[in-house]
């Protein structure tokens, strides 16, 4: 039987993250991934035609040059490198205006007073408090476990803190509302949110400072997003780890009632002498562990884990040109523009999309978000080309059917999602689409068996599923009640493309066995003035 100090279950960006941070302490560790490809969410394949390069789920890293595993492990040296477009988002509108975001944020200011002064003062004001002011206490709360209600009162005090706090008392559209008074700038943040949450979710409002703080680093991979976890293993074996691929890790099997190892699908026992890890979603993770070593309301809330209803549906195209918008002449940026936005003018658009895809129907507006990544990494597409896609928001199950019923109307889902996008980018109703595929809610999950029931962050971001309650306030700390067996996936707190689960449980992993962390822990988040 194979030993090693530590197992990792999956190898997605945060196990390999974990898996990172814990090889460079000397630890043997080794990592198991099902399919045959590593990276799962953080994937990348020529999936339209030979040199078109889609990323095939996550695109955007939001706040990449501020995350510690970057800076950390040094991922430069070991091929990762990304881009910051200057440029950041553009929301379109049908009467061909538009808002256009820069990282310069009196490049913004100006695009929004076009719209609305206040709107432009309101986001200045936005920007200066929670992206400069306190934009490092807001990234650092994700590069720790989830602190309790009782801590953030003892650590988030005076004016500013008061402030702060009074978002997470409304739903993300209420902070939104309360902020923004022009349809175009509500529709713009409430669409951009749509990829992490719907906008009347109660206790969601804590997301418009935490997107504030991070909204206009939005960087792209080059090579791919995939080029994440390629780094990642390379960093891993360097250090004398191994990552093992078409490896299904079946069970953790126990040994003096603590987590002892693992058994995959071929029968193999792998020994673990220090810690278990997964990386797949709470309810897999509890699972596989095995539900007997958890309470009975641990086990509840798995079974009863909610997964959302807001999936993505994506349309990737192969291009002879890119995209050119109709709104480049109201703002000639929206050329240059990383992250556009469209299908929706008005709150009661965006509303009614929710309202739809809540209760299982195909949206009647599809509205979202997208890139043509090709015009800021040349290697995403051959010389002669450009690849773009768009997000628009999509129920797992319409009207209740199976699935599979994306199969029957993936044909005509694509006609009309080319359709709606040829209405903002004119172009696209030429000769210029070498191949166009949608890739469904369903086909999310048959690509990626973490992503159940299309749920893009492994579990609704809703009140019961956030801070300390994600996934459950026993498990949070990434510690479980199994000793030994940890968890470190986008269930957990701060997941998305930024590796901060894989951080977490490489920190509380560090803790317990006593070993000197090699790196500096981002601080602990801290106002009092
Ligand atoms: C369409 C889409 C768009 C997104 N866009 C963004 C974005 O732009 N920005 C952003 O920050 N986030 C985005 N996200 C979210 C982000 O991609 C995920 O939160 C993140 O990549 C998940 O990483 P992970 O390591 O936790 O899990 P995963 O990447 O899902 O990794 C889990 C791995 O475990 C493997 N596995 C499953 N079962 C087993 C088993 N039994 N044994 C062994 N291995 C197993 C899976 O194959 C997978 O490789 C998006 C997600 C989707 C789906």
């Amino acid at each position: 039987m194979d030993t090693y100090d530590g197992i990792l279950i999956g190898a997605g960006h945060n196990s390999l993250v974990c898996a990172a941070y814990l090889a460079k302490c000397g630890l043997k560790v080794a990592v198991f991934e099902s399919e045959s490809e590593i990276g799962g969410a953080a994937s990348t394949e020529e999936f339209l035609l030979p040199g078109y390069k889609s990323n095939m789920h996550a695109n955007f890293f939001i706040g990449l040059e501020d995350f510690p595993i970057v800076n950390d492990l040094e991922l430069s040296k070991y091929g990762f490198k990304w881009v910051t477009p200057e440029v950041q988002h553009a929301a379109l509108y049908r009467d061909g205006t538009s808002v256009v975001l820069h990282r310069d944020v009196e490049k913004s200011v100006s695009s929004i007073s076009r719209i609305s002064k206040n709107d432009a003062e309101s986001y200045n004001y936005l920007f200066e408090r929670y992206a400069v002011e306190l934009g490092p206490l807001l990234r650092s709360f994700l590069f720790h476990a989830p602190l309790s209600p009782e801590e953030i009162g003892n650590r988030i005090t005076g004016e500013k803190g008061k402030e702060l706090l009074s978002f997470a008392k409304m739903s993300i559209g209420e902070a939104i509302d309360t902020y923004f008074e022009h349809p175009k700038l509500r529709t713009l943040f409430k669409l951009f949110a749509h990829a992490i949450t719907v906008e009347d979710e109660p206790g969601t409002g804590m997301f418009l400072p935490s997107l504030f703080s991070s909204q206009t680093t939005l960087g792209l991979s080059v090579g791919g997003a995939l080029e994440l976890p390629k780094s990642l293993e390379k960093l891993i074996k360097s250090y004398g780890g191994e990552v093992f691929r078409d490896c299904k890790v079946e069970e953790v099997y126990r040994e003096n009632g603590n987590a002892g190892g693992v058994v995959l699908e071929n029968g193999s026992k792998i020994s673990a002498s220090s810690f278990i890890a997964s990386g797949l979603n709470a309810p897999s993770s509890i699972r596989i562990a095995g539900e007997d070593a958890f309470p009975e309301e641990v086990n509840e809330k798995m079974n009863n884990w909610d997964w959302g209803f807001h999936s993505l549906m994506t349309l990737h195209l192969a291009l002879s040109e890119a995209p050119k918008y109709f709104a480049e002449k109201y703002d000639p940026d929206v050329a240059k523009s990383f992250n556009v936005i469209f299908g929706a003018d008005t709150d009661e658009e965006v509303s009614k999309n929710t309202e739809e895809r809540r209760s299982g129907k195909f949206p009647s507006m599809p509205m979202g978000n997208g890139a043509c990544n090709s015009l800021f990494d040349s290697s995403y597409a051959p010389e002669d080309g450009h690849v773009a896609f768009w997000w628009p928001g999509a129920p797992y199950r319409i009207g209740g059917d199976s699935p599979e019923k994306w199969n029957e109307i993936k044909e005509s889902v694509t006609q009309q999602l080319i359709d709606i996008w040829s209405e903002y980018a004119p172009n696209l109703k030429g000769n210029i689409i070498r191949a166009a595929k949608l890739y469904s809610p369903n086909d999310l999950n048959i690509r990626n068996k973490n992503i159940v029931e299309g749920a893009v962050r492994m579990g609704a971001y809703t009140s019961d599923q956030l801070g300390v309650n994600r996934p459950h306030p026993l498990l949070s700390g990434m510690r479980t009640p199994l000793e030994k067996f940890y968890l470190c996936g986008s269930s957990c707190h701060g997941g998305g493309l930024n590796g901060a689960p894989g951080y977490n449980a490489a920190n509380a992993i560090c803790e317990d066995l006593n070993i000197d962390k090699w790196w500096t822990q981002v601080p602990k988040p801290f106002l009092e003035n």
